[in-house]
């Protein structure tokens, strides 16, 4: 499909958080609720003012929508009111396709049935639950407030309302975590019958106070309690062959799903496909009329995207890329390489020229040596080990 045909999906950034967990590096926060309801102000005038935005950009925002993300943050925290005011400024602004995904990121315990309710009037059809950890000792260590109970009763209530299409989130590395407090917790997850789990791997890095704390070697936030990276490679692993034993594939490198239920917003990020992101740090990426595209980021500190006093027509963005074909070209590579089924080394040759193509498939034979990239036909895949050394892989395909 030419891309000014595509639909685009709608990217909506909700950073609030009634606590923040240790190891969270995003740009989250607990603010209050007064703030909530500025930045809902903030949020409705930045979709009601995007397409202009966008093409003072001289990108094309597709005025149809297919897929809509809450992302957080906490979405689940929002009130009635605000789900209403933001419906009603995406259908002033957008046609929203009828089959639409629409999902709403929830933490356990925290999803009001008022909420609920107004979310599924909505049109909201997909929950992504960030449960992290069925073992209550490991939530608790990271400042989660639920229970493996909770999430299980969290669950039942959700497919009583309507919802059948729920996404589990769980984390490889936190503290306390062992091999078999990780298959307890798999087998948990697998136990819900769920058609959709994200396995995110801890990151140990100075964005976050659990991260930071390991770096320097301090007892705080049961950092000494992290299992080695090793080890939670070994779990990921093992959780890819578990899942596919009872028919949950994996698509992408950190997402499983049933047939027919892989997130078709996240498949967005990693084809290139059009998506506008809304609020604090949110991304975007649309195509332009010379067949390039653009990308831009919203600013990532709350005092930047929503300033005191009058609020200002749109944020100033934080970073415009505009994507010439070579680095086009390097995206496709790395996004689609993200995806189990790889990249169609057909397509990329029509679209950005054979001379190009071989000059990156180069790289590949010493990869596919190291046994981390494999080629099959017309397609390139990442093996199961080189989805776990993917950053490798990447570097040394962009040095070639
Ligand atoms: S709920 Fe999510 S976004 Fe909020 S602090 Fe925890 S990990 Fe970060």
């Amino acid at each position: 499909m030419p891309f000014e045909a595509k639909p685009a999906g709608l990217y909506l950034s909700i950073p609030f958080c009634k606590h923040k967990c240790s190891f969270c590096n995003f740009a989250s926060d607990v603010f209050s609720n007064a703030l909530l309801d500025r930045y809902i102000d903030r949020l409705c005038i930045e979709i009601r003012d995007a397409r202009a935005k966008a093409h003072s950009r001289g990108a094309i925002l597709p005025n149809h929508l297919d897929t809509i993300y809450f992302g957080g943050g906490t979405p689940s925290l929002l009130a009635p009111a605000h789900l209403n005011r933001i419906f009603a400024t995406i259908r002033d602004g957008f046609e929203l396709n009828p089959a639409a995904e629409i999902t709403l990121e929830a933490a356990p315990d925290q999803l009001l049935p008022e909420t609920l309710e107004v979310a599924q009037r909505e049109g909201v059809n997909r929950i992504s639950f960030g449960v992290q950890s069925f073992i209550d000792r490991e939530s608790a260590a990271v400042g989660r407030t639920h229970t493996a109970a909770s999430c299980h009763a969290e669950i039942v209530r959700l497919r009583a309302s309507g919802i059948e299409n729920i996404s589990l989130d769980l984390i490889a590395g936190l503290p306390y975590q062992t091999q078999q407090s990780w298959a307890a917790s798999l087998d948990q997850a697998i136990a819900t019958a769920t058609d959709h789990i994200s396995i995110y791997l801890l990151e140990v890095d100075e964005d976050s106070r659990l991260g930071r704390e390991s770096l320097a070697g301090g007892p705080r936030y049961h950092a000494p309690a992290l299992p080695p990276e090793d080890d939670t490679a070994d779990w990921y692993q093992a959780a890819c062959t578990q899942l596919a034993d009872v028919g949950i594939h994996q698509y992408e490198i950190s997402n499983f799903a049933r047939p027919g239920r892989q997130s078709r917003h996240n498949r967005k990020y990693w084809q290139r496909d059009p998506y506008l992101g809304v609020g604090l740090d949110a991304h975007s990426m649309l195509h332009c009329h010379d067949g390039t595209a653009i990308r831009w980021a919203n600013p990532d500190a709350m005092s930047a995207y929503l300033p005191t006093g009058d609020l200002p027509i749109l944020p100033t963005a934080l970073k415009i890329d505009r994507i010439a074909q070579d680095q086009a070209f390097e995206e496709s590579l790395f996004l689609g390489l993200r995806l189990n089924e790889g990249v169609d080394l057909n397509h990329l040759s029509t679209q950005f020229g054979e001379a190009r193509l071989n000059q990156a498939l180069s790289a590949v034979e010493d990869i596919a040596f190291a046994g981390l990239i494999a080629r099959s036909g017309s397609r390139l895949s990442l093996t199961p080990s080189g989805r776990l050394a993917s950053n490798e892989v990447f570097s040394r395909l962009l040095v070639a």
